[in-house]
């Protein structure tokens, strides 16, 4: 079909490339990263409640938006005027991308949003790829950008950056996001730096440990002026819907729930390395709540017809011969171990 003549010619090009993500049947889904359990029941019922009281038909108000700003920084430790609430992490990666001057510095591998949001901005984008431990080399920074992204831990690689590496970023560059989608998994954060660094950014999202990856909840952390920039162009709170703003409020209901995601997450990480070390597959170890491994080729489509999905890493730079593997429930690793088994002993 001839597009119109009012599309992007740029846009059209990416269209044609993207991967997408399977809609096959399957019986363990490990393929987004997502949270292995449901939230409880008696959590879900009480939201529901809540949402039931309050008025569908009305645009999201102020009040309930700074009430949900109130009880999301209480838990961050940092002032309401300093986070953003977001539809999705991925939001807030948008919401910088507007705001920043168009010189670009990604790294690959990485998450592939970064390439699509800078396609979707018009980005003067350089693209750097890690060494090969999956580390940043500080002398990238000596040539200046204004946006610097920096994920830790990374998807997919799973490792996380150095303190060094992060400061110089932040010293040199006119601003950096730091992606700390995965940080529940690996404890380290970089908020306090924002007492010192007016150009650093955070994104951090509700669909990791807190389960909530359907209702598309994130965040942003900055300081107060920048934070009022990213609430301006994305006409806070309009961009986020009543019961996100709910869950924020009630957010300390949901601390339970995610250690306890946590500790299994960690627990079920080593049951997949010992597996890895059994089979002698190589893999990559990890601060998230994935592993990224390499295989022959055909390892992907057999796990695909048995119902186990994966993330095939192909098409990102650096990742060729790798599937990455979430970390779900007991039965979902179970029935991709036993898979794996089965496939390798053929
Ligand atoms: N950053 C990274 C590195 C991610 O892997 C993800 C989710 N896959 C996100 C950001 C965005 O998360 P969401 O939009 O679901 O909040």
């Amino acid at each position: 079909m001839e597009f119109p003549k009012g599309i992007r010619k740029d846009i059209l090009k990416r269209s044609k490339s993207t991967f997408s993500v399977s809609q096959l049947p399957f019986q363990a889904k490990l393929d987004q990263n997502e949270s292995c359990f449901e939230l409880p029941e008696n959590i879900k019922a009480f939201l529901t409640e809540e949402l039931n009281k309050l008025e569908w038909r009305r645009y999201p108000q102020a009040n309930l938006y700074r009430k949900a700003k109130q009880a999301l920084s209480e838990y961050l430790n940092i002032s309401p005027d300093e986070v953003i609430i977001t539809s999705g992490g991925d939001q807030v990666i948008q919401g910088v991308f507007i705001i920043t001057n168009p010189k670009t510095l990604i790294f690959e591998p990485t998450y592939p949003m970064y390439r699509l949001f800078a396609l979707h901005s018009k980005k003067k984008t350089k693209i750097e790829i890690l060494s090969p431990e999956y580390e940043i080399d500080t002398d990238f920074f000596n040539e200046y950008f204004d946006l610097v992204n920096i994920v830790t831990p990374n998807n997919p690689t799973g490792n996380i950056q150095k303190n060094s590496v992060i400061n110089s970023a932040l010293k040199k560059a006119g601003a950096v996001l730091i992606d700390e989608a995965y940080h529940e998994f690996s404890g380290i954060t970089y908020i306090d730096l924002i007492r010192k660094f007016n150009n650093l950014f955070i994104t951090r999202t509700f669909s990791k440990t807190f389960s909530i990856s359907g209702l598309r909840i994130g965040y942003g952390i900055s300081v107060k002026e920048n934070i009022r920039i990213l609430e301006n162009i994305m006409f806070s709170p309009y961009n986020v819907n009543i019961l996100s703003l709910l869950i924020c409020i009630n957010i300390q209901k949901l601390l339970p729930h995610i250690r306890k995601v946590n500790k299994f997450i960690q627990k079920e990480k080593e049951k997949f390395y010992s597996q890895f070390d059994k089979l002698k597959i190589n893999y990559l170890k990890s601060c998230g709540n994935f592993i990224s491994f390499s295989c022959d080729s055909k390892l992907y489509k057999y796990l695909i017809e048995k119902g186990v999905r994966v993330r095939n890493l192909s098409p990102i730079p650096g990742m060729n011969g790798y599937l990455r593997v979430s970390i779900g429930a007991a039965e979902e690793n179970n029935l991709f171990i036993n898979e794996l088994h089965k496939y390798l002993h053929k």
